[in-house]
């Protein structure tokens, strides 16, 4: 299209994406980037939520100005461009349309739901009673062959303790660091990171050592990780109201006050990382058995990590869903189901030193933690080709 002076444009845009023509922010967002790409001038703005209905939005610029009305009730929007560059609004409406069908091609994603065989368990529940189909004597029973079982054979072994056995109810060792494959290659089912141990975890450091993970020293002792273990700073994004964001920290559309809470409650969780209890222990550390038992810290346990944030006025909504998203990623259970001890543990728990990462760092491989099912399983040749799996053989 090419530009006269005087040009009006007129888009007339139907979608089936109705949440799109409720809000205002995602089109508020939308027109801002083309004001931006195009370099016009922002002279002043209005934009009107209706209760129930659409929004209206205008902005005033000083090149002429772009507005934007929708209809939800009749899946419509309209977006009226008047001009005085060429192909701003060309390219205006293909891209508000892209985002609204984008939206829509998200729908349908296929999966399925993998995990403990609760069939199995479930019989166990029942007590079921079935007949004696071997018998084995042993000094050490381990029962589960998840990372505990398959660490405790490991190093078991090492001790030169050999006579242990290992049970296991489903088919596969592993347990939640179980990991599949296929033609593409190997993948994790569930945990899939280890964060870089913090200096105290002798016993991990060794472990990685041994298993070359950790490859030697720089010239200020500092641990150097094998980077093809080490994960790269992921590119998380955000997708807020049809537009990515880059982290997962909301910054877009966000008031000064929401800002304001999730810088206060960062550096609270970085003071909470730097915190020792009156033992002198770490307050938040991991392994947990190293954290310090001073109930000024462990009394967080009782309460629920929602009522901690609202006790200490960390209330807006961004917030409290950052939160939320980082303790259903990592414990399964929402902010108002994590105690405020657990959900802090998350943030402030986090204190590797290495001279090739930073201290909240993880190692990851492609089949996930389930590359630890193979090294301690190998090391511990019983765990790995021999288990003793149970019912559902
Ligand atoms: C979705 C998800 C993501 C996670 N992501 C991470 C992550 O990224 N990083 C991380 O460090 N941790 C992560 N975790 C946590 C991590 O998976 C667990 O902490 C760890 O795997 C637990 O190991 P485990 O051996 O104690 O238990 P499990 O892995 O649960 O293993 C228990 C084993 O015992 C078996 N078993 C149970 N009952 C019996 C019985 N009666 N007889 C015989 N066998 C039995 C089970 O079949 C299972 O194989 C994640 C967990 C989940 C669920």
């Amino acid at each position: 299209m090419t530009y006269s002076k005087g040009l009006h444009i007129l888009a007339e845009i139907d979608t089936a994406v109705i949440e799109a023509l409720t809000d205002y922010a995602a089109a508020k967002l939308l027109l801002q980037k083309i004001i931006e790409k195009h370099q016009l001038t922002i002279v002043s703005e209005v934009f009107t939520n209706f209760e129930g209905g659409g929004f209206t939005g205008v902005y005033c610029l000083t090149e002429s100005h772009i507005s934007i009305h929708t209809w939800p009730e009749f899946g419509h929007l309209s977006r009226k461009e008047f001009l005085e560059l060429s192909g701003i609004a060309l390219l205006g409406s293909t891209l508000g349309l892209q985002t609204l069908t984008s939206c829509e091609s998200a729908k349908g994603i296929q999966g399925q739901m993998v995990g403990a065989n609760h069939a199995i368990g479930h019989l166990l529940r029942k007590a079921i009673s079935l007949p004696i189909s071997q018998t084995h004597q042993t000094k050490v029973l381990i029962i589960g062959s998840g990372i505990s079982g398959l660490t405790a054979g490991y190093y078991l072994q090492k001790a030169g303790i050999n006579d242990y056995e290992i049970l296991e109810l489903e088919s596969h060792i592993g347990g939640n660091s179980t990991f599949g494959e296929d033609a593409s290659g190997r993948y994790p089912w569930a945990a899939h990171y280890l964060p870089i141990p913090s200096p105290e975890n002798k016993e991990l450091i060794n472990f990685l050592a041994e298993n070359n993970i950790i490859t030697g020293f720089d010239e200020h002792n500092l641990l150097i990780y094998d980077e093809y273990a080490l994960c790269f700073h992921p590119d998380e994004r955000l997708f807020v109201k049809g537009f990515w964001q880059e982290g997962l920290i909301p910054n877009m559309d966000i008031s000064d006050e929401e800002k304001n809470q999730i810088g206060a409650f960062l550096t609270k969780m970085n003071n909470f990382k730097a915190a020792k209890g009156k033992d002198q222990k770490w307050a938040f550390t991991i392994p947990l058995a190293n954290s310090s038992n001073d109930t000024g810290f462990t009394d967080l346990d009782k309460i629920s990590m929602k009522t901690w944030m609202e006790q200490n006025a960390f209330t807006v909504k961004p917030l409290q869903w950052y939160v939320n998203y980082c303790l259903l990623d990592d414990y399964g259970t929402p902010i108002t189901e994590t105690s405020a001890w657990a959900g802090i543990h998350y943030f402030a728990s986090r204190k590797g030193k290495a001279a090739n990462a930073k201290d909240d760092d993880v190692l990851t491989w492609s089949e996930g933690n389930g590359f630890f099912d193979e090294t301690f399983g190998q090391k511990s040749v019983k765990a790995y080709q021999n288990p003793i799996f149970g019912l559902s053989d």
